[in-house]
């Protein structure tokens, strides 16, 4: 804190913008007592999401991690099985593996993308291994072309982990569409969001067919109260399908909103000894959903940490890069039997954070952050 002045304004890492028809769209769902699994604004929701991803179909899920686990469940992971998956995610691409008893092999991560590296799939496929997670991480496109070119050769299925990449495009298509199922969060911190909520996007009939099923406890879609199989409830609600049509009608605005603070930040930032900002393949175009930096000690004279304390002190509130996921207690183990070796993500792991990013962030927020980043280096 500064002597004697005032406390300068909280500034969150993310902050979810419903001031479209977000409050209409709920007051008109509770009105209409639609407030389950079944209504207008969860059929309103796939159709529009499908489009926008460029896939045959959307289904709506109860979370991202769901979404995962569903997908997996779908693709008859069992027990024994191995999928490989980035160490540098969120935890949840790794915890859905564990949860159908598969285990997930940790790949490194391409310092070019920061996502899951084609050129190291092949060193870490056993006989064991039945399909590949591709995380699109920080809003970066994963090499799909690379990824599932591997995959094929080896018969694998692969599966996009989306939830940070709302709108990105891979050579100009839409990611959602760019392997067997994509997985999508909406939860709060997410660029689309309804507070908790996911959805998976696929092109096979068959395949959504085994995914409705499996989301409403294992029911026949065809014949009500007949469960041939065992399934789960993972549906999402009207409600929350109400928010995310009202967030899809602003689809645009929240976009380029967030390109603004990614290109103040970007202007900003420029030139700052030791600051160095996400890698983006030509191929890319990027969602804006946290504006990341990495911070080279030696170069800037503090640490990624240190950074962070700073602005912490200063009411701004900062965001470390996933820690190594095979670092973790529940993954550690058996990563060091298989003598993983990970070097990038454990860089970009120690050395990587977001900056607070959402539409109603001001340019005088991000120049006051921008100016405490630039005059923090010794
Ligand atoms: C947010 C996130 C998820 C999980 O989403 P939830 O909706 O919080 O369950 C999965 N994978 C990645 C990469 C994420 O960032």
């Amino acid at each position: 804190m500064t002597g004697g002045s005032e406390t300068p304004p909280y500034i969150p890492v993310a902050s979810a913008d419903l001031s479209g028809s977000e409050e209409r769209y709920v007051v008109e769902a509770i009105r209409s007592s639609w407030i389950s699994s079944t209504g207008k604004f969860i059929s309103r929701f796939e159709e529009e999401f499908a489009i926008l991803c460029g896939a045959k179909c959307a289904i709506a899920a109860c979370n991202g991690t769901v979404a995962l686990h569903l997908a997996l469940l779908a693709l008859d992971v069992r027990p024994g099985d191995e999928v490989l998956v980035p160490s540098l995610t969120y935890i949840a691409t790794a915890n859905a593996v564990r949860y159908v008893g598969a285990e997930p092999v940790f790949v490194d991560v391409d310092p070019d993308t920061w996502c899951i590296d084609p050129k190291l799939l092949e060193a870490s496929i056993s006989r064991r291994t039945k399909g590949i997670i591709a995380v699109h991480l920080y809003g970066h496109p994963a090499d799909m072309d690379s990824i599932n070119h591997v995959a094929a050769v080896h018969g694998l299925w692969v599966v996009e982990d989306a939830a940070e990449a709302h709108l990105a495009t891979y050579k100009g298509r839409p990611v959602g569409s760019l392997a067997k199922i994509a997985t999508f969060s909406f939860y709060g911190n997410k660029m689309i969001t309804c507070g908790e909520g996911g959805a998976l996007t696929l092109d096979d009939s068959q395949l959504e067919l085994r995914l409705r099923t499996l989301r409403g406890q294992g029911m026949d879609p065809e014949r009500r109260y007949y469960f041939p199989v065992t399934g789960y409830n993972f549906r999402l609600t009207n409600v929350a399908c109400a928010i995310l049509c009202a967030q899809l009608e602003r689809k645009t605005h929240i976009l380029e909103s967030r390109q603004r603070v990614f290109s103040r930040y970007t202007e900003l930032l420029q030139g700052i000894d030791g600051i160095h900002f996400q890698p983006i393949a030509n191929w890319a175009r990027t969602s804006p959903w946290l504006f990341c930096i990495t911070v080279d000690a030696q170069a800037y004279g503090r640490s990624r940490d240190e950074l962070m304390t700073l602005l912490d002190e200063q009411q701004i509130e900062t965001r470390p890069f996933f820690l190594s996921l095979h670092r973790l207690p529940p993954f550690r183990e058996s990563s060091r039997v298989r003598g993983e070796f990970l070097p990038v993500t454990d860089h970009l792991s120690s050395t990587g954070m977001n900056l607070p990013t959402f539409t109603n962030l001001d340019d005088t927020h991000i120049e006051r952050i921008c100016k405490i980043i630039r005059s923090g280096r010794r």
